[in-house]
């Protein structure tokens, strides 16, 4: 049996006269260039995260970048930052020409620890941490109820990188009480990527920056083109960040599909956890699964989205052997990072002799396994015995 890490194909198996239908829509308006399909995701990417801004840009990385900038962060900063994830959450900080400073993450979720998160805010003697920007790593929210008080304390606004979580919920106290929070709808602002691997997948590049905050979204909005208001007259200096409008509409078609995607990813990996229970693997500590560690406050909703699984991470020891095995019997996986961020070559000497060791660790012990909606119960029993069939002949 042969199990690919996404299958892309089976999505576009029932999404194909859709997609067509969206794609020729564009092509024949002639509105290359934002337009009315920008304009109508923006709207159902921001009610569908729980904020009144969406700003449409051309990637996630882009969505980070443009965040920085609308802070007006550059030469002489830090922001404060994960060293466990994709290297665009800190190449943006990079190229703004600031520095990033890393907080070890959590060995449970791989998201940023927020103690740690005091230890190098009060280290920063210079207060030159001028942004955080926490991770929503896999898919599940980093503890944002204590990053939101760490912002509050040290005064500083909080980017979510919601890259690999948009719709992934978080329960957080609200003026109204505690509310069940979408990823991007609590700090300053929230960045998606529509790469064609994340939930919300797009037929190229694309992203979205996600705020509350009318004066910061406007500023987004100008920044991703060039700076200018109106045509021609530049009060900052932008770049161009635009959404391509064929990615919006092909967006638009999946958007009304995600939760049901978040879902079947759900059952997916509760499958993935009971096969890894019942071949022994995690008794035996060989396997740990992932852990979603937020549950629902509406005990109603059975099927919570703490977690959307963008992927589905387990840890273990002999990774590089096992990651070989699989791939020698047809099964897809990827190691999602090996490499920490502050061991990063094009760091520099600064960053030589920094050690997290959380982030170090998982870089060398985690392997992600197929996830994707469409996966079959048969394959995710492939994928186990074949796990359970590495670790029997050691
Ligand atoms: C995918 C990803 C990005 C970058 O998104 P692109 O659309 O590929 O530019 C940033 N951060 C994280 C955590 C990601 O997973």
């Amino acid at each position: 049996m042969k199990v690919p890490l996404l299958d892309l194909q089976a999505q576009l198996a029932y999404l194909k006269d859709e997609l067509t239908t969206a794609v020729i829509r564009v092509l024949e308006s002639t509105r290359y260039i934002q337009g009315p399909e920008v304009e109508a995701l923006e709207k159902e990417v921001a009610e569908y995260s729980g904020v009144a801004h969406g700003i449409g840009v051309s990637s996630g990385t882009d969505a980070l970048l443009a965040s920085l900038m609308a802070l007006g962060i550059g030469n002489g900063d830090k922001v404060l930052t994960t060293p466990y994830s994709f290297f665009a959450t800190m190449g943006v900080v990079l190229r703004v020409g600031a520095r990033p400073v890393f907080a070890d993450i959590d060995p449970v979720t791989y998201n940023i620890d927020p103690k740690k998160m005091i230890e190098v805010l009060e280290a920063d003697e210079d207060r030159r941490i001028r942004a955080i920007i926490p991770v929503h790593l896999y898919g599940q929210c980093a503890d944002m109820k204590a990053i939101m008080a760490i912002a509050e304390q040290f005064q500083l606004p909080v980017i979510e990188d919601a890259a690999q979580a948009i719709g992934a919920e978080y329960p957080l106290a609200t003026a109204q009480g505690m509310k069940n929070l979408r990823a991007g709808s609590m700090g300053l602002c929230g960045c998606f990527s529509f790469f064609p691997s994340k939930n919300l997948g797009g037929i190229g590049d694309g992203g979205m920056v996600v705020s509350k905050d009318h004066e910061f979204a406007q500023r987004v909005n100008l920044l991703r083109n060039h700076g200018a208001h109106p045509k021609y007259y530049h009060s900052l200096v932008g770049g161009n960040f635009r959404l391509d409008p064929i990615q919006a509409a092909a967006l638009r078609v999946k958007l009304p599909y995600l939760d049901g995607w978040h879902a079947k990813r759900v059952d997916n990996a509760q499958r993935y956890d009971r096969l890894f229970h019942q071949a022994g693997l995690v008794e035996q500590g060989h396997v740990e699964p992932p852990t979603a560690v937020y549950r629902s406050l509406d005990s109603t909703s059975a099927a919570s989205h703490y977690h959307i699984y963008n992927q589905y991470v387990i840890r273990v020891s002999d990774r590089d052997a096992l990651r070989d095995w699989l791939l020698a019997n047809d099964i897809g996986c990827e190691i999602y990072y090996p490499v920490a961020l502050h061991q990063q070559k094009c760091l520099g000497p600064d960053y030589h002799g920094i050690s997290l060791p959380e982030a170090e660790k998982a870089a060398a012990q985690t392997l992600a396994l197929p996830i994707y909606p469409e996966l079959t119960t048969e394959m995710q029993e492939y994928v186990v015995s074949t796990i359970a069939g590495f670790f029997a002949k050691k």
